[in-house]
């Protein structure tokens, strides 16, 4: 049986050198294995997609990975913008690197098919690696959990790539291996729970952009209304109406009519839609300066459009 796997990150987070090493550990294992990226935009933080394929007979494919058994989310601010589930087996594993439970997530995300598995992996990194590199910890939470390569085949060949003229001692090696541990501990995991939930409150999302017909023809007009596209958004615009002198000229610039009014009065921000271009904070006046790009934050709402 062959084992698929998927993950999704941004450039930068370390997804086709976490597929390298697991592939690598797993040969390790006497299994076969492959390993290979997949690029769309080449810059840091545009989404990016790695893939393994892991045996213990040997295998010829070498087409990409379109049903994978486990998928791996190395941000979650993807979850909503990128297909993460799409063509995941029934029951196929999702990790997810989120301070957040598991069973949250699957409520969160609609995600009662799939057995599912959280780690804060980005915490985990940061408090050993002192950078945001989560895929090491990840690996650790897949050993754990869904046993595709064992911990010690993933610090066999963690060691092997790092210590290469630093010894064992070195305090970047160790920091790896403190990751690829602590990553190992702690996790959280739901089961396929397919039990009705409670409802969290908030409204279901809209269809987000890659949901739209394929060479579809546009018959009419509005359409970017019932697609959420806001989920492009590396920044959000933080408004403050204590301060805000109502001169519309956010309203005038912003390209995605993003800016709410009632009136001739802003009344908010439209988060499903805005891309956070920034337009909206250089135009508002020095006199007010009522909006403010702040960096978003994974794991927000669906919306929160007033
Ligand atoms: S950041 Fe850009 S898209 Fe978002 S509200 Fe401001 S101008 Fe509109
Ligand atoms: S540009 Fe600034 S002051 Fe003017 S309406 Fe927009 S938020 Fe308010």
């Amino acid at each position: 049986m062959i084992i698929e796997i998927r993950w999704h990150a941004r450039a930068g987070q370390g997804a086709k050198t976490g597929a390298n090493i697991l592939a690598q550990a797993a040969i390790r294992q006497g299994k076969y294995a492959q390993s290979f990226p997949e690029f769309g935009p080449e810059r840091r933080g545009a989404p990016v997609q790695a893939f393994n394929r892991i045996s213990d007979e040997p295998f010829t494919i070498h087409s990409g990975v379109t049903e994978p058994d486990i998928v791996i989310v190395l941000d979650p601010k993807l979850v909503g913008n990128v297909p993460i589930t799409d063509g995941l087996k029934a029951g196929g594993w999702i990790f997810l690197n989120a301070p957040i439970g598991a069973r949250e997530a699957q409520e969160r995300f609609g995600w009662q098919a799939f057995r599912v598995v959280t780690c804060d992996a980005s915490g985990l990194s940061k408090r050993t690696l002192k950078r945001d590199i989560p895929n090491v910890p990840i690996l650790g939470a897949l050993a754990a959990r869904a046993g595709v390569v064992a911990l010690e085949s993933l610090q066999t060949e963690s060691i092997s790539r790092l210590a290469k003229g630093r010894g064992t001692d070195d305090p970047v090696v160790k920091a790896n291996l403190e990751a690829l541990a602590l990553g190992y501990e702690e996790t959280d995991f739901a089961d396929v729970h397919t039990q009705s939930l409670p409802s969290s409150g908030t409204k279901p999302p809209l269809p987000a952009w890659y949901e739209l017909p394929v060479a579809g023809v546009i018959d009419r007009g509005g359409t970017a209304q019932v697609y959420q596209t806001g989920g492009w958004r590396l920044k959000r615009p933080e408004l403050d109406l204590n301060v805000c002198v109502h001169c519309l000229m956010c309203w005038l610039v912003c390209p995605d009519s993003a800016i709410l009014l009632s009136g001739a009065r802003i009344i908010g921000i439209d988060y499903r839609h805005c891309k956070g271009c920034g337009l909206c904070e250089t135009q508002c006046p020095p006199r007010a300066r009522a909006i403010k790009m702040v960096e978003e934050e994974a794991l927000q709402p669906a919306e929160k459009t007033p």
